[in-house]
């Protein structure tokens, strides 16, 4: 195995392989069933097998998937989500996060001509040279062009838009901080202010991240939620309910770069995932999706601090409730999130000890309850241990 889904980084006893999900239930291979806080990873936001996503999806499937050009449902698409993001002229689509990243930043270049890109330190933003964590086969010339900041530091992002000079083509922020193994932070408003104006002052794109984040906090784009609107934004993971999809929004001033640039693949126009996304915005719209995994996870987040306080074990919750962390004080090589996270899946609960979480509007709070009793139990293990 390889990547993110691979269990290494896990405790001894997590699976690696999984026989089916139904809602926000997962069953191994063994048949061991769990209530599932990592949806994939978050691709799953209205519940694994989602009716009106499955329909939606075999419809399109007998119409035609990777036909000669895209079907009507990339125009319907493109439509939908200029009219749900309020910095978005258009719209072009991929299949993975990275396409979407890669392709901003792409942009970026090629409308202002110049080469910087500043990233903030720690943050993920794919898998190909450019921004992969682990360098194992990247050369230097491959990130000869990236400048780094800290997320939220005013001061160390207008000190490496100084180092850029007059070369700096853009800024890629995250939604928020949602570093590996971290306490998560939101983004802060005056920080998000002073990035846009950084950009507008040196003609250079804004880019949010909102692969991880997106349609789960708003369906607006996250920055919308500080009030500032990014020129580029880079959408997947929730987008399409579990389908392949990635999408590229960005504003009429890079319109034209955007009609330019030759980017494509062999599967990025397939009808039946922007179907899938099509359904899966529907369902989130009608249901309040944002809202509905905030009530959810603010149940599981107060349960949790309840739990600590009886048991006198310290816990850090951070980041937004629909995308938790939760992370033991005093515990440097996460050994109690470790022992802690395998007591709660031994009790049905599939949580991860340093990844931020994710909930989905399959969750109830029938089945946060039933969480919270194997977190109950993985506290009591604790504490006797
Ligand atoms: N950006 C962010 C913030 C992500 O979380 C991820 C995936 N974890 C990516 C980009 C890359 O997406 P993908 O794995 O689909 O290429």
């Amino acid at each position: 195995m390889y990547g993110h889904l691979r269990t290494d980084r896990l405790p001894e006893g997590y699976p690696q392989f999984f026989e089916r999900g139904e809602g926000c239930h997962l069953w191994d291979v063994n048949g061991k069933r769990y209530v599932d806080f990592m949806c994939s990873w978050g691709p799953i936001v209205v519940g694994h097998g989602n009716p009106v996503v499955a329909e939606a999806v075999a419809r399109q499937m007998a119409a035609g998937d990777c036909l000669n050009g895209p079907s009507e449902r990339l125009v319907e698409l493109a439509e939908r989500l200029v009219g749900l993001i309020p910095h978005a002229d258009w719209a072009l689509f991929g299949k993975n996060g990275t396409d979407a990243t890669t392709t901003c930043v792409t942009l970026a270049r090629a409308a202002s001509g110049k080469r910087k890109i500043l990233v903030a330190e720690g943050a993920y933003h794919g898998a190909i040279p450019w921004c992969t964590p682990n360098q194992y086969g990247v050369t230097p010339e491959d990130r000869a062009h990236m400048l780094t900041f800290r997320f939220n530091d005013t001061g160390s992002l207008e000190s490496a838009v100084q180092r850029a000079g007059d070369d700096l083509a853009g800024i890629v922020v995250s939604a928020f901080k949602h570093d590996f193994g971290k306490d998560q932070e939101m983004p802060d408003a005056a920080f998000a202010r002073r990035a846009r104006e950084l950009c507008d002052a040196n003609d250079a794109a804004l880019i949010v991240d909102d692969v991880r984040a997106g349609f789960r906090l708003t369906m607006r784009g996250s920055w919308d939620l500080v009030g500032v609107q990014p020129d580029l934004s880079a959408w997947s993971k929730a987008i399409a309910n579990g389908h392949a999809l990635a999408a590229v929004t960005g504003n009429d001033r890079y319109r034209e770069a955007a009609s330019k640039l030759y980017v494509t693949g062999s599967f990025w126009c397939s009808a039946v995932s922007m179907a899938a996304a099509l359904a899966t915005l529907d369902v989130l719209e009608s249901v309040d999706g944002p809202a509905h995994m905030r009530a959810m996870g603010q149940r599981l987040r107060d349960g949790i601090a309840a739990q600590s306080a009886e048991f006198g074990i310290g816990v850090r919750q951070s980041g937004p409730p629909q995308m938790p962390t939760v992370l033991f004080d005093d515990d440097p090589d996460c050994e109690k999130g470790n022992f802690f996270t395998l007591e709660a899946l031994k009790h049905g609960a599939y949580l991860h000890p340093r990844h931020n979480m994710f909930l989905s509007t399959a969750h109830t709070e029938a089945d946060i309850d039933f969480a919270l009793n194997a977190t109950r139990e993985a506290f009591k293990a604790l504490a006797a241990r």
